[in-house]
């Protein structure tokens, strides 16, 4: 599990693009303080700054105000979070085995347990014995497993993911969201995922976020009480707790968009 020290504490944090008549305010202000092993979904209306919000935990920006901090500290890009975007982004010339393998070559893995660590990866993402496969060889949804097990290699405190299962058929879409529920809950690791998708959040998130339209704020935050192991997904999806979550999301979303 994740220690105390892995906490997320976004204070008083704009982010504007641009300058002059071109400035875009694109979230903010928004408070939030995350706790270890949650695993918070960010919903809102396209164009009302979630990416922004998860390019701000990777570190990928700084906000133009406020502060974000991982355990006490502003987030180091590639060190404190393993990101997972809508696009596999992977390296065609290298095979599964390969992606995987260059991301423990960078999380500084030595080379003799990494092997090993690649098939436990490859393993957990329900891609067992496919390393030496080409990239497109495989299809876009084990293509999007493939970037899930890179991001889980570097053992950052953070796991975020934007809209990433966008591109894939529904039925696809909806086994990787088991298997990201099952990986996150079995790693402990604080998880931040971007939609747009009521259901998706309803299904994912120990906590939902929903976002006010642009310039994004904190329009509701909504703590989950559905059962995050040992349930059957379909039982879940099913459940009259899970339409009922799945109703309250749609309706927080459309009225926040508004
Ligand atoms: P979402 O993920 O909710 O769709 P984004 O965070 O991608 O929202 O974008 C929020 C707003 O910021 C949008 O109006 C978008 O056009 C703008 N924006 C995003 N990235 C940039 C950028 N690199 N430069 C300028 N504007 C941007």
């Amino acid at each position: 599990m994740s220690s105390r020290s892995d906490v997320i504490a976004l204070q008083s944090v704009s982010h504007r693009y641009g300058s002059g008549r071109n400035a875009v305010t694109a979230v903010g202000p928004v408070d939030l303080t995350v706790e270890p092993g949650s695993f918070v979904v960010l919903v809102g209306a396209s164009g009302c700054g979630k990416s922004t919000l998860l390019r701000l935990l990777a570190g990928f920006e700084s906000p133009t105000q406020g502060s974000v901090e991982i355990g006490g500290a502003p987030p180091t890009p590639g060190v404190s979070a393993g990101v997972v975007f809508q696009q596999p982004r992977l390296f065609p010339w290298r095979t599964v085995g390969g992606n995987v393998e260059l991301a423990l070559t960078y999380a500084k893995v030595p080379r003799e347990r990494r092997a090993e660590r690649r098939e436990q990866l490859l393993d957990r993402v329900g891609l067992s014995g496919m390393a030496h496969r080409r990239i497109w060889e495989i299809s876009g949804g084990q293509q999007q497993r493939v970037a899930i097990a890179r991001a889980l290699a570097a053992e950052t405190p953070l796991f975020l993911l934007d809209e990433p299962f966008a591109a894939l058929d529904a039925l696809t879409r909806e086994r990787l969201q088991e298997d990201v529920r099952a990986v996150s809950a079995e790693s402990g690791r604080t998880t931040v995922f971007v939609t747009h998708s009521a259901d998706e959040a309803a299904f994912l998130g120990s906590r939902i976020i929903v976002l006010s339209r642009r310039p994004g704020q904190v329009a509701l935050d909504i703590p989950v009480d559905l059962p995050r192991s040992g349930v059957d997904p379909d039982e879940l999806r099913r459940s009259p707790e899970y339409g009922r979550l799945r109703a309250e999301v749609g309706r927080a979303v459309k009225a926040a968009a508004a």
